[in-house]
């Protein structure tokens, strides 16, 4: 379980993440991080994967300091907006760039590769290149990147933001089950209310740098936290 107690972000001497105190992957497999847009969600996971310093307060995962224990953050997988895949690299050779370095041999790589292209549902594209994939396509393969090394939690900023309207619908609910399948603790970060309601077990919406309300989806919209909270959902749904 991710825990993150009093946990604080700055850029220069402007703090955006204050003091936020938060729990995943305790009751539930998926969580939304959703809040409008400057609200401090990147910032937070960027934080949470050790790519932003923390200015204050403690990350744990499983009762582990990360600040003490960073080693702990190589389980982490990350997905981003963009999935970011290594252009001149086949499919294939994307998803086992992490196994690789963890001195798995060629064969067991071989292997997972192929497990995995099942379970993103893109069977037989390992010798693919990367650039001929479409965007979904290209997400999906991040997101086996991410799971190949069987990650103990899972970052994912708006994995589907690049995407059209209808694919992300589609891609959100294959994501959540993709996750769910692997069993893997997930965290998404979004600003769209549907993709949190279809993909996530909780949602903590976010609002200028701390977790507001966070519950599960039925809940959420049912009797929100605040007038803020009640106003925020409301408006885009
Ligand atoms: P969005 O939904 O638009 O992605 P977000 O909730 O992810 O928004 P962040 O990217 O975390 O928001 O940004 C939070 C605040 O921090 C914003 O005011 C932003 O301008 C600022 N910020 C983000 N990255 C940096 C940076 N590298 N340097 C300075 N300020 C930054
Ligand atoms: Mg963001």
């Amino acid at each position: 379980m991710l825990t993150l107690h009093d946990v604080s972000v700055q850029y220069g001497d402007r703090e955006v993440v204050h003091g936020v105190d938060w729990a995943v992957g305790g009751n539930a497999l998926v969580t939304a991080l959703l809040g409008p847009s400057g609200c401090g969600k990147s910032t937070l996971l960027r934080a949470i994967a050790g790519l932003e310093p923390v200015a204050g307060g403690i990350v744990a995962f499983d009762g582990v300091d990360l600040a003490r224990t960073p080693v702990h953050r190589r389980d982490f997988g990350v997905v981003f907006q963009d999935g970011q895949l290594f252009p001149g690299r086949t499919v294939g050779q994307n998803i086992a760039y992490g196994l690789s370095r963890r001195g798995i041999g060629r064969d067991e790589a071989a292997a997972r590769v192929g497990e995995l292209l099942d379970l993103v549902q893109l069977p037989g594209t390992a010798n693919r290149r990367v650039t001929e994939l479409s965007g979904g396509q290209a997400q999906r393969v991040a997101l086996a990147r991410a799971l190949a090394p069987r990650p103990r939690l899972m970052l994912l900023d708006e994995p589907l933001a690049a995407l059209d309207r209808r694919l992300r619908d589609d891609l959100a609910v294959a994501i959540s089950e993709i996750v769910k399948t692997s069993g893997t603790p997930t965290v998404v970060v979004t600003h769209d209310h549907g993709e949190a309601a279809l993909m996530a077990d909780e949602v903590s919406v976010m609002n200028d740098g701390v977790i507001v309300d966070t519950a599960p989806p039925q809940r959420l919209w049912r009797r929100p936290a605040d007038e803020w909270v009640a106003r925020f959902l409301g408006a885009a749904a």
